[in-house]
């Protein structure tokens, strides 16, 4: 970024100083992840110049011919490796895919249906600090206290008792697999659509590591950034039926001009997924997950519904007497980045929190394996149950970073 220095100093000092912080530090933020060169490339591109208000094909400004094949090829490609009969690559991200569904499929005062916030599920399934809290009526389903995993019998009860329009699967922090295929029969069986957020599973669903929802649910929505490893950005899929009108409540229902450098950028991460090398990169995703669970268990921590099937652990602290917000911090300051996370039935604030949401991902994308992850899960058992202890945790920075530093973001 050699133009960068030299016309903005100040901007490129702090994209150089982040730069040092992922490569020095492990990112374990479940959410996240380090796309490739070529995205990088494609979403710095000049494809950021134009307005394509539209879709291939039937645009409302003129030059968009190439444009609409990069938004052709990453329909094509998004369809390709799904199976999906029709995708739209343009929500700007997962909270406005989820709209798109919502505002396509139901009017204003209508029941949605969702996994409670403070249970594992996201803003925009119904929070009442979200709009889709406050359009919609919303019925909440938890998970089975005592497994803390989800309960389709209590689902399926909920479901007839609410009549929903729209019965969301899905979440931001449930280790455990989802059934898709049971929540679709439970909407079908009420009249209801079913909607399958897989922001975070996306990559293990497009490969065969989680089963997939699409073909399965009404709607598939997710985020492109997360597994997936792919630009910021969000997709729906569906069937060709409703085609048409999740497309018009994208564009022009709640968007303007899609991001044409993020699409084309997508159409890349699209390709890449396609890829046998991104099975084995998912399939390691979850082998490395386990490893850091099991290596949690073993230093006598407990994590929520006892361990994981995915990509993301939760790590309940109320044994250790800390919160979540404590348990981020010193280990942000041991250059290990995880972020606070609601458990089942919380009793802190989200901005406190009794949890830790830890996941792998970022990692697994630098090459690191199950020995790192032990190690890994050591240096975080250590510093939960020594909080205060400064030394160790300046000691394990050290540590973190020099592993960090074997394993670089991009390598040569
Ligand atoms: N859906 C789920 C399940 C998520 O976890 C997230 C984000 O973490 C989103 C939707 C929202 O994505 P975005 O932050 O791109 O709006």
């Amino acid at each position: 970024m050699s133009y960068l220095a030299s016309t903005d100093r100040e901007i490129f000092d702090i994209i150089d100083k982040e730069r040092q912080r992922q490569v020095n530090g492990l990112e374990l933020i479940a959410s996240e992840n380090l796309v490739s060169r070529a995205v990088l490339e494609a979403m710095g591109s000049i494809m950021t110049n134009k307005y394509a208000e539209g879709y291939p094909g039937k645009r409302y400004y003129g030059g968009c011919e190439f444009h609409d094949m990069a938004e052709n090829l990453a329909r094509d490609r998004l369809k390709k490796l799904f199976g999906a009969e029709h995708a739209n690559v343009q929500p700007h991200s997962g909270t406005q895919a989820n709209m798109a569904v919502y505002f396509a499929f139901m009017k204003l005062g209508e029941t949605l249906m969702s996994m409670k916030l403070t249970q594992g599920g996201h803003l925009s399934h119904g929070s009442p600090v979200s709009f889709t809290g406050q359009f919609y009526r919303v019925a909440q389903y938890s998970l089975d206290p005592e497994t803390e995993v989800l309960d389709y019998g209590a689902v399926e009860e909920m479901a007839r008792k609410e009549k929903p329009k729209i019965i969301v699967c899905g979440a931001s922090a449930y280790p455990r697999t989802i059934d898709f295929k049971a929540f679709q029969e439970i909407a079908e069986g009420v009249g209801a659509y079913c909607m399958a957020d897989i922001a975070h599973i996306a990559g293990l669903c497009a490969t065969g590591v989680h089963p997939t929802s699409v073909g399965v649910t009404t709607f598939t929505t997710t985020t492109t950034h997360k597994t997936l490893r792919g630009p910021r950005g969000g997709a729906i899929m569906c069937g060709a039926e409703h085609a048409q009108a999740i497309d018009k409540a994208v564009f022009p229902g709640m968007q303007g001009g899609p991001l044409m450098h993020t699409i084309t950028a997508k159409a890349v991460c699209f390709q890449e997924a396609l890829r046998p090398s991104f099975t084995d990169y998912n399939r390691q995703i979850v082998k490395n997950a386990r490893a850091l669970a099991e290596t949690l268990l073993d230093n006598n921590l407990r994590l929520v519904s006892g361990g994981t099937d995915n990509h993301l652990i939760l790590l309940d602290l109320t044994a250790q007497g800390i919160t979540g917000l404590e348990a981020e911090t010193a280990l942000g300051k041991a250059c290990i980045t995880v972020n606070k996370n609601t458990i089942p039935n919380e009793t802190k604030s989200p901005f406190i929190t009794s949890g830790l949401r830890i996941g792998t991902p970022a990692v697994t994308s630098r090459g690191m394996k199950e020995a790192e992850m032990r190690r890994i899960g050591t240096w975080i058992a250590a510093i939960v149950k020594d909080i205060g202890n400064e030394a160790l945790i300046k000691k394990t920075g050290k540590e973190v970073q020099e592993m960090a530093s074997t394993y670089p973001l991009y390598p040569e």
